[in-house]
């Protein structure tokens, strides 16, 4: 018996195969440094918590109405007030997480044939769910020469008459790269002039060292074509209880409903009064979050580019370092790539990464680290590091 030809079109994410071989280290009786999943190391803020128990406790344990409860449609849509987008109740429907937000999105908006710009390096998904919904996806680089900002000239160089959508994320998976103003506005003006839809995967939206929160949607003439992605995993620490939505035109809502119908019903209930309270109730928790995390991401970032052969840049979003060790690959001859790089860092170090290539082409000959842990599991990971490149490449004395 097999499973159906269309489910060959799905990818995967390799974070989850890592993870995997990293459990089946720490049951064999070693401490593992994990580095590889991308999930914030804060508890879900105590009021929220609470709001969800208290939700449960007072019988909010039926169905759901399938676009999500009116309050927290209501609360979602006045919060995007602080990124400058207007929208109301009627503009977003409710998912179990960002993700099924974009598998509905991409059910929505490709046909057969479409052309699909997407980031590379980029979150796997993208190439994914482009590929089941019978697109086809279209890769565009990233701008390292500054920090990972999305390469407006090289995505302006891939439109052709079948490109339809334009998927952006700011700030960027795997790099934490951000756009500048300029930058959103050359891509709103070109999603204009070619008829593009934009889906933003905004969800590290609240993950933030500029200072900034912005949306392409915000822009003059983009709410009508700009679906928002987004989520409470990352910037509330929900990742376990599946919370996310999406945030569209209202022309659009109903065909999201119904897929939502035909899926998942609706999202659950007593989560849902949960997020209320994440967005209404103090924001605190997540001030200090980012606080902590800028402070880790400057410890991560001093340690790699001190090591001969890494060069990391400091990126404005995000929870990810994603340093280019082309350096210490090179030092070895070509015998080793990213990837085996990284499985070497497992194996012999216990030390658990991505290779840069998990997140497509454009990945070659970095790595991907998650560095929302605590920082004394850091200075492991950076000891780590330096084991295996001194074991890999020695520097010749000179
Ligand atoms: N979009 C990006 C870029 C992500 O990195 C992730 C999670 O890793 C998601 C979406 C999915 O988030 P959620 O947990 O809300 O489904």
């Amino acid at each position: 018996m097999h499973s159906a030809a269309r489910l060959d079109t799905l990818g995967t994410e390799q974070a989850y195969v890592v993870l995997a071989a990293a459990r089946r280290l720490e049951a064999a009786g070693h401490k593992v440094v994990h580095l590889e999943i991308g999930e914030p190391d804060m508890p879900t803020p105590p009021h929220v918590v609470e709001a969800g128990v208290r939700a449960l406790r007072d019988g909010l344990t039926r169905y759901a109405l399938a676009a999500g409860v009116p309050e927290l449609r209501d609360a979602i849509a006045r919060s995007l007030a602080t990124r400058g987008v207007r929208a109301t109740a009627e503009n977003v429907v409710v998912t179990p997480g960002a993700k099924p937000a974009l598998f509905c999105t991409a059910l929505s908006l490709i046909a057969p044939g479409d052309e699909v710009l997407c980031p590379d390096p980029g979150f796997p998904i993208y190439e994914s769910v482009v590929r089941f919904a019978g697109g086809r996806p279209v890769y565009y680089p990233l701008d390292e020469t500054r920090e990972f900002a999305p390469h407006v000239e090289a995505i302006a160089e891939r439109i052709t008459a079948r490109t339809r959508v334009l998927i952006l994320n700011v700030p960027h998976n795997p790099t934490g790269g951000v756009a500048t103003t300029r930058d959103l506005a050359v891509l709103a003006d070109l999603a204009q002039r070619h008829d593009l839809w934009v889906i933003s995967d905004e969800v590290y939206g609240q993950i933030r060292y500029d200072g900034r929160r912005d949306s392409i949607a915000a822009l003059p003439g983009m709410s009508d074509r700009t679906v928002i992605v987004d989520g409470f995993s990352k910037g509330y620490s929900m990742t376990g209880w599946r919370l996310g939505y999406g945030v569209m035109p209202a022309s659009l809502t109903d065909a999201m409903t119904t897929l939502i119908i035909n899926n998942v019903s609706c999202t659950a209930t007593f989560v849902q009064y949960a997020g209320i309270a994440a967005l209404t109730g103090p924001q605190d928790a997540v001030t200090r979050m980012v606080a902590g995390l800028r402070a880790k991401r400057d410890l991560l970032v001093r340690g790699l580019t001190a090591i001969d052969g890494i060069s990391c840049a400091s990126a404005a979003g995000a929870f990810y370092c994603f340093p280019d060790i082309s350096g210490v690959l090179e030092r070895t001859g070509g015998g080793l790539t990213c990837k085996s790089f990284a499985e070497r860092l497992l194996a012999e170090q216990h030390t658990a990464v991505l290779a840069g290539t998990a997140f497509g082409p454009g990945g070659e000959g970095h790595l991907r680290l998650c560095y929302a842990t605590e920082p004394a599991e850091l200075e492991r990971a950076l000891a780590a590091i330096r084991r295996l490149v001194g074991k890999l490449a020695p520097v010749p004395a000179d």
